[in-house]
C-alpha cells in the first residue's frame, strides 16, 4: 500500500493558493490593481514578506491595501507575471 506518499500528494494538490514564497522562488513582482479606478502598478514583494511572512497567500494581500490614487479598498492582487513574446532583462 505505499503507492502514496504524503509529498506526491502535496505536490499535485492543487488546493493550495500562491503564497509570497513562490513569488519570491520565481523572483516575481507583486500586481496589484484596482478595481474601482483600474490603477495598477508592479510592487517588489519584499516588504509585504517582512509585514505579512513569507507564506502568506498573494490573493489575499489585496485585503491590506489601499489604493493610492482613489483611496478605493478595493484592491485585487497576483503574480506578476512575465508578459508573453516579452524580453526579459530583470536580472541584476
Ligand atoms: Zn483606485
Amino acid at each position: 500500500m505505499g503507492a502514496f506518499k504524503t509529498q506526491d500528494i502535496a505536490k499535485t494538490e492543487p488546493l493550495s493558493p500562491i503564497t509570497l514564497q513562490d513569488l519570491q522562488n520565481e523572483a516575481l513582482h507583486l500586481f496589484c490593481w484596482c478595481n474601482r479606478c483600474g490603477h495598477n502598478a508592479e510592487l517588489a514583494i519584499d516588504p509585504f514578506i517582512t509585514k505579512l511572512g513569507l507564506h502568506f497567500p498573494v490573493p489575499e494581500i489585496g485585503r491590506h491595501m489601499k489604493c493610492s490614487q482613489c483611496q478605493a479598498n478595493d484592491i485585487a492582487t497576483r503574480p506578476a507575471w512575465p508578459r508573453h513574446g516579452g524580453q526579459l532583462a530583470r536580472h541584476s
